[in-house]
């Protein structure tokens, strides 16, 4: 993004000084030199504007994992590990209802909901969203 904003800030350099040129040029240009020089400010500017657009593009990407990131950081005191998946804890702290993927919780950070399927201590428990398995007896839900 830095080199996308230092595209930007050179070809609009170059734009004011082609535009500055023009102006202060001490003899009439002819229609043929003058728009020449216009066009290659406008070309540094339409540049200048992409580079921008790509520049916010990274930035709107930057601000949406800065808000995911906030959101893990304010759940993370209200949810506690036990066995293999993590659980809401209650007001003593304790793990209750149904577990989240420890998986996308340590490593994405994301409280995702594992789905069960047959609640026999050793049938798998998959993950909807990263695949990964757990056996029943180590992620069943708690009272
Ligand atoms: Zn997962």
């Amino acid at each position: 993004m830095i080199v996308e904003i230092g595209s930007a800030i050179g070809g609009l350099k170059t734009a004011v000084d082609l535009v500055r040129g023009v102006a202060a040029a001490d003899r009439a240009l002819n229609e043929a030199d003058l728009k020449l020089k216009l066009l290659g400010a406008v070309n540094e500017m339409i540049n200048a504007q992409e580079a921008l657009l790509s520049a916010r593009q990274v930035l709107q990407e930057r601000d949406a994992e800065i808000s995911r990131l906030q959101e893990a950081l304010a759940i993370k005191g209200s949810v506690v590990r036990v066995n293999s998946a993590y659980y809401l804890t209650d007001e003593a702290g304790n793990g209750r209802g149904h577990g989240f993927c420890m998986r996308c919780y340590e490593v994405d950070h994301r409280l995702r909901h594992l789905a069960y399927g047959q609640q026999i201590m050793g049938s798998v428990v998959q993950c909807p969203s990263c695949k990964t398995n757990y056996v029943y007896g180590g992620v069943y839900p708690l009272d």
